[in-house]
């Protein structure tokens, strides 16, 4: 920096002199000369100089004045002042000296004095001047130091400030006393009013106080918490004892976390655990949990209520499931569900136990009337048909009623009850409610034996044929036989098809059965054509299981090769629930062997429902009636259905039969009607292949019952 001399004198002379001489000392120091001593203190005051010289006699404001207003001020408080005067007054130079001056020269000046002075002045306030530079480099630099300092100790507060803020989580601190000293934006936010006076507040100031009572913080307790919104959230809640500086107690830090969401999912979980998935009903487990929990109840306390379980079960639905889809199907059952739901009154409960099966668990169940009314209502609800996608589909439901405690002492008994109840409406036909009987268990068991002698039956050839004579009672002559299937049950004696082919069907040996019965019968039939060349046919009856395993044309043409009967000698006899049901199944078998010539007949026919349009397009040979129109043909109804069925048949070339003929009269109605065969035991009953085998010697039509 550039050293300054400050020369004050009110004589020009002067001034010009002392420059020249300044300047002779160190001709790179700058000179500032001034003739009036305000303006130099008013330079001095925002400059730095080395020296300043200055007069001692000026009219307006005397060297040592001048010299204390300089080191009153602080950027000249220690520059060297050079005092100059022509009096030799010592008063002067004391005066002088006592203002602060350095130095104090007479004149007229010694040049080479006057510049030595100003040369060692000149040093000395450089020096000075480099300290004070110095100083105040220090100075500022400390100022600095310290905003900075206060600077980030700001900036971190406000940050924490911020973080606290924007935490997603209400936080708050209270004093010893229980007054609200903190509470953070969001806390402020979601509450609305801070600490707040809500019921949150006073179950807050309680935890708080627990904390300062035992010093321990308290976490994760769960609580709802109103919000200002009105909402009601679910918060975890953690609170801190607060300590100062010696370590005693001086409040409790509050934190609560939002854990609705959690706690929704967590919901959500444990609904989908004890909920099936398409109807939203409690399932199986759950249902058996509530059982648990309804006969633990009991047995604490000594009274068991009475409950009574309804196990339902869909009939027809794996029809619709696999002719219309699972789609249809899937709606079908929210359907379903929804109408037992309806029917249900508070304490009770509906579950899905699974595919087309559904529980209601009847709470309060003491009276018998009640309960049976429930599952008439529940039936009868079922019944009604449902309507979806537009398309209108008939269901009925089978329901067994097991109540306990006396059906059932635990959960599991119940239902296996129940499910033997409903399994006796099934067998018998299904559409319906049934309560459980003690009989039935032994039936069940009775029925796993029977299973377990069909498999025996099967291996040990223990099936035997009866064939019943058709006869065409336009010429009196049999023209047929219908090949049904005994069983000679050891020990037991010769047993019914009824008794047994249900069982067989669902113990999965019919297919077999069937087989047997197929091959057997066209052997038969082969020995009748050899003995007398006239060919009667035989009829076999398919089965729902034989007609889905598939392969049928397959097992038929080997049957016929294997006897070596012409098709045309063998008749295949499906009922319309088989025809129309399994038809996608059997329909391209049905239709290869009905062209090498196998004849289709349709058994029980009226008891189905078979869209007449559907009659043409199964190019059935034949349309047996149904026994049951034939038993009430005295009622017109009948009568005039039977016609409608031959006349049907006529129109579509199809011969018909009716099945079950009894009494002469029956036989000359369906003859007044126009029917072309006959099979009833009016013109004979079922008979074993001998007898038949000497009926067909006699050559005549059958008149009468001839006996097994
Ligand atoms: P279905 O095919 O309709 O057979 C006719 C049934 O009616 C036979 O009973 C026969 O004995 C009986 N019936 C015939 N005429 C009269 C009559 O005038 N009055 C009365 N009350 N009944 C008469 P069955 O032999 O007990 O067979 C019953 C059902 O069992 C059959 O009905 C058929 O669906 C089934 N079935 C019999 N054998 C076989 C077989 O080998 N395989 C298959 N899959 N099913 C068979
Ligand atoms: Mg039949
Ligand atoms: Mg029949």
């Amino acid at each position: 920096m550039k050293a300054f001399t400050v020369i004050v004198d009110d004589s020009p002379a002067n001034l010009a002199i002392y420059a020249r001489l300044v300047g002779s000392v160190d001709p790179a120091a700058g000179v500032r000369t001034f003739p009036d001593p305000f303006a130099a203190l008013e330079w001095l005051a925002g400059n730095d100089a080395d020296l300043v010289v200055t007069d001692y006699l000026m009219p307006a404001l005397h060297g040592g004045e001048l010299t204390r207003r300089i080191r009153a001020l602080a950027s000249a408080s220690d520059v060297p002042v050079m005092v100059v005067t022509a009096h030799a007054d010592r008063a002067f130079r004391a005066e002088a000296y006592a203002a602060g001056a350095s130095d104090f020269v007479q004149s007229p000046i010694d040049h080479a004095e006057f510049r030595m002075r100003v040369r060692n002045l000149l040093l000395l306030g450089g020096h000075q001047r480099r300290i004070r530079a110095r100083a105040r480099a220090l100075e500022q630099e400390l100022k600095e130091t310290a905003e900075s300092r206060d600077q980030v100790l700001r900036d971190s507060r406000e940050r924490l400030a911020q973080v606290i803020d924007t935490i997603p989580a209400m936080i708050s601190a209270a004093d010893a006393d229980g007054n609200c000293i903190f509470v953070n934006a969001y806390q402020t936010a979601l509450l609305g009013d801070g600490c707040g006076r809500s019921d949150y507040a006073t179950e807050s100031a309680r935890l708080d106080r627990r904390v300062l009572a035992s010093g321990q913080p308290i976490s994760g307790y769960e609580g709802d918490i109103p919000l200002a919104s009105g909402e009601v959230r679910t918060f975890l809640t953690s609170k801190s004892p607060l300590r100062d500086g010696n370590g005693e107690l001086a409040g409790v830090l509050s934190m609560s976390l939002d854990i609705s969401e959690r706690k929704r999912s967590e919901a959500l979980l444990s609904f989908q655990a004890r909920h099936d998935g398409l109807t939203s009903l409690p399932n199986r487990s759950y249902l058996f949990h509530c059982l648990r929990q309804a006969f633990a109840a009991g047995a604490a306390t000594g009274r068991a209520r009475p409950l009574a379980l309804h196990f339902i079960d869909l009939d027809q639905f794996k029809r619709i499931n696999d002719g219309l889809g699972h789609h249809i199907g899937d709606r079908l059952l929210q359907a379903a569900a929804g109408r037992l739901q309806d029917a249900i009154r508070g304490g009770d409960m509906v579950a899905r136990l699974g595919g087309d099966e559904f529980a209601v668990l009847q709470d309060d169940a003491g009276n018998p009337a009640d309960v049976a009314n429930l599952a008439a209502r529940l039936n009868q609800l079922l019944t009604k048909p449902f309507v979806i996608d537009g398309r209108e589909m008939v269901v009925s439901a089978s329901i067994g009623v097991a109540v306990a405690p006396a059906d059932g002492e635990d959960p599991e008994e119940l239902l296996r009850n129940a499910d033997l109840a409903m399994y006796r409406i099934k067998s018998r036909g299904r559409n319906g409610f049934q309560f459980f009987t003690p009989d039935m268990l032994s039936d069940a068991r009775a029925e796993v034996q029977l299973q377990t002698a069909l498999r025996l039956a099967l291996a040990r050839e223990e099936f035997e044929l009866r064939y019943q004579p058709q006869v065409d009672l336009r010429t009196g002559r049999i023209v047929g036989a219908e090949a049904l299937v005994r069983w000679r049950r050891e020990g037991v004696g010769l047993v019914e098809p009824g008794a047994f082919l249900a069982v067989a069907a669902e113990s999965g040996l019919m297919a077999e059965i069937d087989d047997w019965v197929l091959r057997e019968a066209c052997r038969q039939a082969r020995v009748w054509l050899d003995r007398d060349g006239s060919g009667i046919s035989v009829s076999v009856n398919v089965s729902v299981p034989q007609a889905r395993t598939g392969g049928l044309q397959t097992r038929v043409a080997r049957a016929l090769e294997d006897a070596g009967l012409p098709p045309a000698l063998l008749e295949l006899e499906l009922t319309e629930g088989v025809l129309l049901h399994e038809a996608h199944h059997a329909a391209a078998d049905l239709e290869a062997l009905h062209r090498v010539g196998v004849r289709i007949s349709i058994d029980d026919f009226g008891t189905g429902f078979s869209s007449l349009g559907r009659l043409a397009t199964l190019r059935a040979d034949r349309l047996k009636i149904d026994r049951s129109f034939i038993e009430t043909l005295d009622k017109p109804s009948s009568l005039a259905i039977v016609r409608a069925i031959v006349g049907l048949g006529r129109a579509l070339r199809i011969e018909v039969v009716a099945e079950g003929v009894e009494t002469a009269s029956q036989l000359d109605r369906i003859r007044g009607a126009g029917c072309d065969v006959v099979q009833g035991y009016y013109t004979g009953r079922p008979m074993d292949a001998a007898s038949f085998g000497r009926l067909l010697e006699q050559g005549r039509a059958p008149i009468g019952a001839e006996a097994d």
